[in-house]
């Protein structure tokens, strides 16, 4: 969309002009939770509700999610109160972060049982300011924002529930909140059907209702026969009794008082939610059990099993509930046995079935007797079914009706009944609609289009009406009811009415009007532009954001396709050195997580491959590019090895020394850590005639070496200590953890590794390079001759830094942890720095060479 058009739409629909009355979900429409809207009589709004939804199981970390807060604070100025229908989480668990979002004295509405929770809350998040909040009764009006608004009781499964009367100059909306009839409730407080029949009488212009069970035939079960058959099923049990249920249906946990006052037994709580609740009923004053006389948990062994009744959090087998921990067997508070009998009182909500099912295959297993299933009737449910949907909208009879609170099937569903009830304004829009087309009505058709299917057309129509006849509609002078039965004209705003067979979602805003209002030329629902509201996500501690900012879509792909980190050191060749061969070398360490690595095998081809992709790039090769070719070479690998598509992360960074020098400490050590260290002075070895004795090569260099150590060891002094403690700290990071731990573990894969490594060939051919290699190394067939030998030990002795104890020098296998001391360390510094210079010598003496040998070819 062209960002004018875009701005036209925001000020459309931000404007004076158009439907006084007006709907922006921010969540609850098309999924169950996170209830938040805000209705609005022009540019003044109330948000109703601000709930949290609960993620599914491929959320990784993810503990609730929370509608679009970075929308609610942009939109904060309109923002004049917050009203909360009841006190489920699906409504009051996003304050913590929706109310920071808002203006800082924007009040908060609430009954006084959800008052208490939202307190508590509030107070756990350091965000509670006791002015904001205000408490409401029902049927006593107060004003908030631009509305008069009258609270009425409706029942549910959470105390002090209602639904809201919504009034203005321009109307009258009623949002029901979660509901159903209960006949006859435990704390006596009736669905308020009266309250209905006079508002039915006065008009409603908007009714928004709860959709949750539309697809449930028939009615809900009173409180009552829950009640009743508790008691039944616990008058009947000669041992202890458990139950389980939701925590926040404070009179269910009544009648399981009550039953337990019956039959004679004490109530055990276990669990903490269970406290939480009952905690802020007690507060409140509606408690239908005093806390404090509860058994304590910890005394349950002192009674006995018939005189006990324990209610139970965990009804959906949250990992850290109290039922679930008891199945496993882990809960030291409550175990279960083969006596025990189990009332499920609650219904396993869609989304934990598989979760729920393990609890109770593993209860069953204990041998506890399970009692559960509609026909025990041991649970009703909070929200109204399809008979008692239907009643409520033929007492209210509606203008318009709008479903909320449902999945998207669910609120198509109750659409349907609606319409079915006779109400002509659903969303589901399929009326005609009265025209009477105004002179400006071409002024408005570009921004007209953007929200019909024809909307790209919107530039071209500007200029060619005829293009808006070739999109679907007609040309002006054909304007008639049928091509506009989907628009919809008010004073001068033109919009679009709903499609017919669409559903209104988050971030839809409608507009209404009520039918009586004289400046409406037709009716309706209104569309008046459409936000692109963001999910947020609360990680459970600290971390919130969108679903950018947690990296939700990352954690899932590397828990499905792991990940590869690689970290190279890169060598590159001296400038002034010409070699035949001449590539990039470096060291390279690699790191994987969540991936299946074939018994060692996949990492082993994954060194091969970063090595031999390090070698074909140009010596001149920029890192980011290094690290680029490596990340996509790693990736195929992995893909063709086991069709996983990992993240590989390669850092390169520049490095010639450090490869120099643990190559020396691997070479000193005798530790075979692969053979791209010994690349570093491979054209050394290479510039040497291969049939010379190797021991006379070491011999020399090992006399050099000396030399030009005590000439160099001054100027490296300085550096000698940070360099040590890096050499040092490499030692124990690389070759501890990684390598040497491989080796140590198994020396199968040890083997392998050895054999697998890229220049395996050339580490045996190679072998001659370093005088301590060649020591430790003595199977390689390069067995230096005992004299030989003899000469390197009282050179190695001589250079006393390198002890290297007899046995080592003996000793056929790798040595695999390699600690230096200060002085070993700079010892290696300054063999480095003389091999170095003997590296420059020898390639120096191959240029020559090779100058000399073209001319004879020339000659
Ligand atoms: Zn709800
Ligand atoms: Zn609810």
């Amino acid at each position: 969309m062209e960002d004018s058009v875009k701005r036209k739409m925001e000020q459309f629909y931000e404007g004076s002009d158009g439907p006084p009355l007006r709907v922006l979900p921010i969540g609850g429409l098309g999924e169950i939770g996170m209830n938040c809207m805000l209705v609005g009589n022009y540019d003044r709004y109330i948000l109703i509700d601000a709930g949290i939804m609960f993620p599914d199981y491929d959320m990784l970390g993810v503990q609730k999610i929370i509608p679009d807060t970075t929308f609610i604070r942009k939109w904060s100025h309109k923002i004049e109160a917050v009203i909360i229908t009841h006190g489920h989480e699906d409504h009051i668990g996003a304050l913590p972060w929706v109310i920071p979002a808002l203006d800082s004295h924007t009040p908060i509405y609430a009954s006084s049982f959800t008052m208490e929770l939202i307190k508590k809350r509030l107070i756990e998040f350091g965000i509670f300011v006791p002015s904001r909040l205000k408490v409401f009764r029902t049927r006593r009006r107060f004003s908030a924002g631009p509305f008069e608004i009258e609270p009425i009781t409706v029942t549910h499964s959470i105390p002090d529930c209602c639904g809201l009367v919504l009034r203005c100059a321009d109307g009258t909306i009623l949002h029901t909140g979660d509901w159903k009839i209960d006949e006859s409730p435990l704390d006596g407080k009736v669905f308020d059907r009266e309250a209905l029949e006079e508002l039915s009488k006065e008009g409603v212009t908007l009714m928004m209702s709860d959709s949750t069970n539309v697809l449930s035939p028939g009615r809900t079960l009173s409180e009552t026969v829950v009640a009743d058959a508790l008691l039944r099923h616990i008058s009947a049990a000669k041992g202890r009794v458990v139950t389980t249920q939701f925590s926040s249906n404070i009179h269910r946990l009544g009648s399981i008082k009550a039953a337990a006052d019956l039959t004679g037994r004490k109530l055990v709580f276990v669990g903490m939610s269970l406290r939480t609740y009952l905690d802020a009923a007690w507060k409140d004053g509606k408690a239908p059990i005093d806390p404090s006389t509860l058994i304590k948990v910890e005394d349950i062994d002192t009674y006995a099993p018939k005189d006990l009744l324990i209610v139970t959090t965990g009804s959906q087998a949250e990992p850290r509930a109290a039922l679930n921990l008891a199945s496993h067997g882990s809960s030291h508070l409550l175990k279960l046995s083969k006596e025990d009998i189990i009332l499920y009182s609650a219904k396993v909500i869609p989304g934990n079935e598989t979760r729920v099912m393990k609890m109770f295959n593993r209860i069953s297993e204990i041998g506890s007797t399970m009692i559960m299933g509609k026909n025990e009737k041991l649970h009703s449910s909070g929200h109204g079914y399809r008979d008692e949907l239907e009643e409520v909208l033929k007492i209210v009879k509606p203008q318009h009706f709008l479903p909320i609170h449902g999945e998207l099937v669910f609120l198509k569903e109750h659409e349907l009944l609606g319409k079915s009830t006779g109400i002509r304004h659903t969303t589901l829009a399929d009326d005609m609609i009265n025209i009477d087309a105004p002179e400006n009505l071409f002024f408005h058709l570009s921004f007209l289009l953007l929200d019909c299917e024809a909307y790209y057309k919107a530039e071209e129509a500007k200029q060619d009406i005829r293009m808006v006849h070739q999109a679907g509609l007609l040309h002006r002078n054909a304007l008639s009811y049928q091509s506009l039965q989907n628009w919809c004209i008010i004073g001068n705003v033109v919009g679009i009415a709903i499609d017919d067979n669409r559903v209104i979602q988050n971030g839809e805003m409608l507009g209404v009007s009520h039918l009586r209002n004289r400046r409406v030329l037709s009716n309706g629902f209104l569309s008046l532009g459409k936000e692109n509201l963001q999910l947020m996500y609360s990680d459970g501690d600290k971390a919130f954001g969108t679903s950018t900012d947690l990296y939700l879509d990352e954690r899932w792909k590397i828990a499905l396709n792991g990940i590869v980190m690689v970290s190279m050191e890169i060598l590159r060749p001296q400038e002034a050195v010409v070699s035949a061969e001449k590539t990039l070398k470096g060291k390279i360490k690699i790191t994987t997580r969540c991936l299946w690595l074939d018994e060692g095998k996949l990492l082993d081809a994954l060194h091969k491959a970063a090595h031999a992709t390090l070698s074909s790039c140009p010596v001149n090769c920029p890192l980011a590019h290094i690290e680029r070719t490596e990340s996509e070479v790693l990736r195929k690998l992995v893909r063709k090895y086991s069709n996983k598509r990992p993240e590989v992360i390669v850092i390169a960074v520049e490095n010639p020394e450090a490869v120099l020098s643990d190559e020396l400490n691997a070479r000193l050590s005798g530790e075979p850590r692969g053979g791209f260290r010994i690349s570093a002075l491979r054209n050394v070895v290479d510039d040497h005639p291969k049939k010379r004795r190797p021991t006379k090569i070491q011999e020399e260099e090992g006399r050099n070496g000396m030399h030009s150590m005590r000439n160099t060891q001054h100027e490296l002094e300085d550096h000698s200590g940070v360099e040590g403690e890096r050499l040092v700290s490499e030692e124990a990071t690389i070759s501890g953890s990684e390598l040497a731990a491989r080796f140590s573990l198994n020396s199968e894969s040890a083997e392998r590794f050895s054999v697998n490594s890229e220049s395996d060939e050339f580490w045996k051919s190679s072998i001659v390079s370093s005088p301590i290699d060649e020591l430790v190394k003595d199977s390689s067939g390069s067995i230096p001759e005992e004299e030989d030998r003899e000469k390197l030990k009282k050179e190695i002795v001589f250079d006393d830094s390198v002890e290297i104890p007899i046995s080592r020098l003996q000793s056929s296998k790798p040595v695999k942890l390699n600690r230096w001391n200060p002085d070993e360390v700079m010892k290696l510094i300054n063999l480095r720095g003389q091999l170095h210079i003997r590296f420059q010598v020898a390639k120096q003496q191959k240029v020559l060479w090779e100058e000399i040998s073209s001319n004879l070819l020339a000659g």
